[in-house]
C-alpha cells in the first residue's frame, strides 16, 4: 500500500448524490442480449464498460480460441446499447425486451 503519495483529485467512482427529478415517474427499459459468440475477439470492451455489469467473461472459449461474454445478471439490461456501440467485431446486440414493444415493426 502506498503512503508517500501526495494527496489528488478524489476518485473518479464517487457516487452521485443527486438523482433526477423524474426519477420516480420513468420506466426503465429492459433489453435483452444477444451474443455472436464465435465473432468475439475477446477484447472484454462490452464487459468492462457495461454501466449495469451485466456481462462476465465466459471459461468457455469460442471457435478462434477467444473468452467471450455471456449474461451474468439477465434483468439488469437497460436496453442502453453500448455494449453493442463498442464491440468491434459487432458480435454483441441488444434489443428491447418483447414484453416492453421489442420485436414489433
Ligand atoms: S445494452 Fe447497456 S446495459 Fe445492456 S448489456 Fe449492453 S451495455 Fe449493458
Ligand atoms: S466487445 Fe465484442 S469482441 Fe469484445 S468481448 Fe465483447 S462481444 Fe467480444
Amino acid at each position: 500500500m502506498p503512503q508517500d503519495l501526495p494527496a489528488g483529485p478524489k476518485s473518479t467512482t464517487a457516487k452521485y448524490w443527486r438523482k433526477p427529478l423524474d426519477a420516480d415517474t420513468v420506466k426503465v427499459p429492459h433489453g435483452e442480449i444477444h451474443i455472436v459468440v464465435n465473432r468475439c475477439k475477446g477484447c472484454l470492451f462490452c464487459v468492462e464498460y457495461c454501466p449495469r455489469e451485466v456481462l462476465e467473461i465466459s471459461e468457455d472459449f469460442n471457435v478462434k480460441g477467444y473468452h467471450f461474454p455471456e449474461v451474468s445478471k439477465d434483468d439488469a439490461c437497460v436496453n442502453c446499447g453500448l455494449c453493442e456501440m463498442l464491440c468491434p467485431e459487432f458480435a454483441i446486440f441488444c434489443v428491447l425486451d418483447e414484453e416492453e414493444g421489442g420485436g414489433e415493426g
